[in-house]
């Protein structure tokens, strides 16, 4: 049989795991209890929902279940380390650092804070796409309230190291905060040993439902955060509104089957993206990957083809659902921030195709990307 299209758009998000819907269905019909109604057993069952899911995503990464906030998705996550870090610290430390290829959420949220008054600054990436540790050292100062520093980024799938960042905020007493959307679940985290005061997480990036996400929180006084929603006072008063029991059970039944099946999924991976990557040097020799050639998450290829049109390309690969290098921005002009300052030309990020491959990609939708890029090329008299 061929096939028709291919989903390889695993950052954008990922398909609903069958074992993920199953943990969720119970919740949103028998069991629809508010997990705050503390008087009967309906809201018990759903309380008990939030306790088994906190457990699971916490032991991810090592933490303990208490660390755990839930919300809707790492967006909200991200919003509410920035700003209310920056609330709750800011007039003695109103300095916080952050990095230029961060996820727009992060950025945004930062851009609040600077139009509040306080001291932003951004750190640029080396054409490899990570920061310098030098560079970041030179940035902190008495006054620098937190760092945030994304785990695996979305656009080119470099990973950031954490554990060096980690030990440099806990030397200079400053917070550590990282967006681990793209690599919670995916490769192996441990907040302590890595020195993360908080963590953003989301579910629909790892075969989990839209909507959801959490928020670790390393417990103590100096992490104490304002909060950006008020109301009944659900999680610890972190986060008021009624939270959503199926969400948060999809949430933790995707942590845990991530967890247990993380060595074996990179593995079949490594192998599906090995063939990808040599298959298009073969109708493309002259291929950039862009970002580190090896710390990066296996899962995510971004690559440029020099010479060829992007928009001709892209056109003649439909079928194929990737990301052009414009990004999730479709609709905005121009190519994207993070190729821009890994320094690619417009040129070469105008040419450029993120292949993101996940759980249920087969060797099939490989195959085809591989004859649909190969045909694309050719109809451009080739890529050097
Ligand atoms: C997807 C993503 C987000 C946003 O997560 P939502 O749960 O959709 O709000 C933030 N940061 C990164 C790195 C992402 O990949």
């Amino acid at each position: 049989m061929t096939l028709k299209s291919a989903y390889m758009d695993y950052q954008a998000t990922t398909p609903l795991d069958e074992r993920v819907l199953a943990s969720m269905l119970p919740y949103l019909t028998e069991k629809f209890g508010n997990p705050h109604s503390a008087e009967h057993r309906f809201g018990w069952e759903a309380e008990a929902a939030l306790d088994v899911a906190r457990e699971q995503v916490a032991g991810v990464i090592s933490a303990p279940s208490e660390a755990i906030t839930f919300l809707s998705g790492a967006t909200e996550a991200n919003n509410l380390v920035i700003k209310g870090v920056m609330e709750q610290w800011g007039r003695n430390k109103p300095h916080l650092i952050t990095v230029s290829t961060e996820h727009k959420c992060v950025l945004e949220a930062a851009e609040v804070c600077r139009k509040a008054g306080f001291r932003v600054t951004l750190l640029p990436v080396g054409q490899d796409g990570i920061i310098d540790l030098n560079q970041l050292e030179e940035a902190i100062d008495a006054e620098t309230a937190m760092v945030s520093v994304m785990a695996v980024n979305n656009e080119i799938g470099i990973i950031q190291p954490l554990s060096e960042i980690g030990e440099l905020c806990r030397k200079n007493g400053v917070l550590f905060h990282t967006d681990a959307a793209q690599a919670y679940g995916k490769i192996p985290l441990d907040v302590e040993a890595m020195g993360v005061d908080f963590m953003s997480v989301s579910a629909h990036k790892i075969y989990g439902p839209k909507g959801v996400g959490a928020l670790y929180h390393k417990l103590g006084k100096y992490t104490t955060l304002t909060p950006q929603m008020h109301g009944g006072g659900q999680e610890g008063g972190l986060r008021a509104g009624t939270q959503a029991p199926a969400l948060v059970a999809g949430l933790g039944r995707a942590a845990d089957i991530c967890a247990a099946e993380m060595a074996q999924e990179q593995g079949r991976l490594t192998t599906m993206m090995n063939r990808l990557v040599s298959g298009l040097k073969k109708s493309a020799p002259a291929l950039i990957i862009n970002g580190h050639p090896d710390k990066r998450w296996i899962g995510n290829l971004n690559v440029s083809f020099p010479g060829l049109v992007g928009d001709r390309l892209f056109a003649d690969i439909r079928g194929l659902a990737v990301s052009t290098g414009a990004a999730c921005a479709s609709a905005v002009a121009g190519p994207s921030y993070v190729l821009d300052a890994i320094g690619l030309s417009d040129m070469d990020a105008k040419s450029s195709l993120r292949l993101g491959i996940g759980r249920f990609t087969t060797d099939e939708e490989i195959d085809f990307a591989l004859d649909k890029i190969a045909e694309a090329i050719a109809k451009q008299g080739g890529c050097e």
